[in-house]
């Protein structure tokens, strides 16, 4: 969604809002598997003293793969974007700096650019998931699977100091 600011753009005070399902699909992709509709972004734009501050809300929801079982979860994200615009050719270092496009702010990039920055993380379905099976791939939190573990070589090491043969 791109936001007219023609309104506020030289006028101190004044603000404009949004309220709309944005489109994060861009996010999908590794552990991220799907981004169940619909998500919510509702803030402002407002003049503060000249200059265009940006701030939002985000909520979404992921449907993730655990990083150890590889099962869905569903993740919900709170995201606060707060930014500001400017008006200029140069892409700014910093990255909480959004250019104008004339007279309109891409409000559908600043969110998109910071719900990807916020999913740097790796999702578990809970925090001691005991993931997968090296050998045989089953999901070791239904039970243990049939495979022998593997002999720690440390410890085979220490049966031979033993002399346990
Ligand atoms: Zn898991
Ligand atoms: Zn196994």
């Amino acid at each position: 969604m791109k936001l007219d600011l023609r309104d506020i753009i030289y006028i101190p005070g004044a603000s404009v809002g949004f309220d709309y399902e944005p489109d994060l699909s861009d996010a999908v992709g590794g552990a991220v598997r799907d981004i169940i509709k619909p998500a919510r972004a509702k803030g402002s734009i407002r003049n503060s003293a000249g200059v265009l501050l940006f701030e939002a809300d985000v909520q979404a929801r992921l449907l993730c793969a655990c990083a150890r079982c590889l099962k869905d979860l569903e993740v919900p994200v709170n995201l606060h974007i707060t930014s500001t615009l400017t008006e200029g050719e140069q892409e700014s270092d910093d990255p909480d700096v959004y250019l104008l496009e004339g007279d309109f702010a891409d409000v559908d990039d600043i969110i998109l650019s910071n719900f990807i920055l916020s999913l740097d993380q790796r999702f578990l379905c809970s925090e001691d998931c005991r993931g997968l099976c090296q050998q045989c791939g089953a999901d070791l939190n239904e039970g243990p699977c049939s495979c022998k573990a593997p002999i720690d070589p440390r410890l085979a090491a220490l049966g031979q100091l033993l002399g346990d043969d």
